[in-house]
């Protein structure tokens, strides 16, 4: 099969035939439909991410169809399944207690294990795996595996986000705009942040009542400004420094700040205002990813018209292609996200 794989960190990823990945008991081999590219990906490709190394297929935002299931996967041949990027085992503490998103023995596709920027990946844990609503797209479905369900599970499981309440997100990349349409979904207020002119623009356009351009003073004054005194919730989905602490600044005493964007290499450690975590009694979440059991949560939404992620796709790219996506995020991004949805191209 046509695989894109890493050999080298910030060099094009080498387009190969490689042997068609075999399947395990309790797993499916799907034809990847769609794979979103994601900046973890982008993360494991310039060498900062712990788990990837030289060798890796990345990918981990796929959706695919079965066409071989394991005897014990519970899926047959045809089935058209979403994946999160977190495997879980089901049977450790944190996987019994529902927190599978912590499962202490994770399998992970396109970090560890070959991804989706293939013809076709293995999926091993298929109890993790959900079926593809009718009526909705695969190369709309990707982002299920990861960039829609994360910010799905640090607005609701974590922040605990409500009606009402003012949402400020630090970075309107993929998770950014996810955070936006489900935000609003939740019946929140959201203000954006960026440094791109198109996308404040385009966050605008669906729906955020403030944009605010960091280039132009102090973002966590004039988010404050047009939130009546602070966000109640505030999402970093960079996993940087300036909008960590920017981030914690906006919010309003008692506010929630959600760790979303990924620290990782040298943004591991940062320096940030504890003074003000201290002073105004701010609560700080960590969230990564989110367990399986909650994808009726929100396909159910989706499923009734009340979210629709469509907006987040901003261009279908064939598998070739993807180097060139990966280089984009070594700086400032257009809007909305890059799915590979031709596997031959
Ligand atoms: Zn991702
Ligand atoms: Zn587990």
């Amino acid at each position: 099969m046509r695989a894109a794989i890493l050999r080298e960190y910030n060099a094009d990823l080498n387009l190969e035939e490689v042997p068609e990945p075999g399947c395990e008991k309790d797993g499916v081999v799907l034809k990847v439909l769609a794979c979103g590219i994601c900046r973890s990906d982008w993360h494991g490709w310039v060498g900062e991410h712990p788990r990837v190394k030289p060798g890796q297929i990345l990918g981990h935002e796929y959706c695919g169809e079965v066409v071989e299931a394991g005897p014990e996967s519970g899926w047959q041949v045809g089935d058209r399944l979403i994946a999160p990027f977190i495997l879980a085992c089901g049977s450790c503490p944190s996987c019994r207690s529902g927190a599978s998103n912590n499962c202490a023995d994770q399998r992970l596709p396109g970090f560890v294990e070959p991804g989706a920027y293939a013809e076709f990946i293995a999926v091993p844990r298929a109890h993790n795996l959900t079926r593809l609503p009718e009526g909705l797209a695969p190369v709309t479905a990707a982002g299920l595996g990861c960039r829609v369900t994360t910010a799905w599970h640090a607005l609701t499981d974590r922040a605990a986000l409500k009606g009402g309440e003012f949402l400020a997100i630090h970075g309107t990349g993929g998770i950014g705009l996810s955070c936006l349409i489900l935000g609003q979904a939740l019946g929140a207020r959201v203000v954006v942040v960026d440094v791109v002119a198109e996308k404040l623009e385009h966050a605008l356009g669906l729906g955020a009542e403030a944009a605010i351009d960091a280039r132009k003073g102090d973002v966590a004054e004039r988010i404050r400004a047009v939130t009546e005194g602070g966000a109640h919730v505030s999402v970093e989905a960079l996993g940087i420094e300036a909008t960590t602490n920017a981030s914690i600044d906006c919010l309003r005493p008692l506010g929630r700040h959600v760790q979303v964007g990924m620290p990782v290499g040298h943004t591991a450690f940062q320096t940030i205002n504890m003074s003000a975590i201290y002073l105004k009694n701010l609560a700080l979440f960590g969230t990564r990813g989110m367990p399986a059991w909650r994808y009726p949560s929100l396909l159910g939404l989706i499923g009734a018209g009340r979210v629709d992620v469509a907006p987040l796709i901003a261009r279908q790219v064939p598998l070739s292609a993807a180097s060139a996506e990966l280089r984009a995020f070594n700086g400032p991004t257009a809007p909305g996200v890059a799915v590979i949805s031709d596997f031959a191209g």
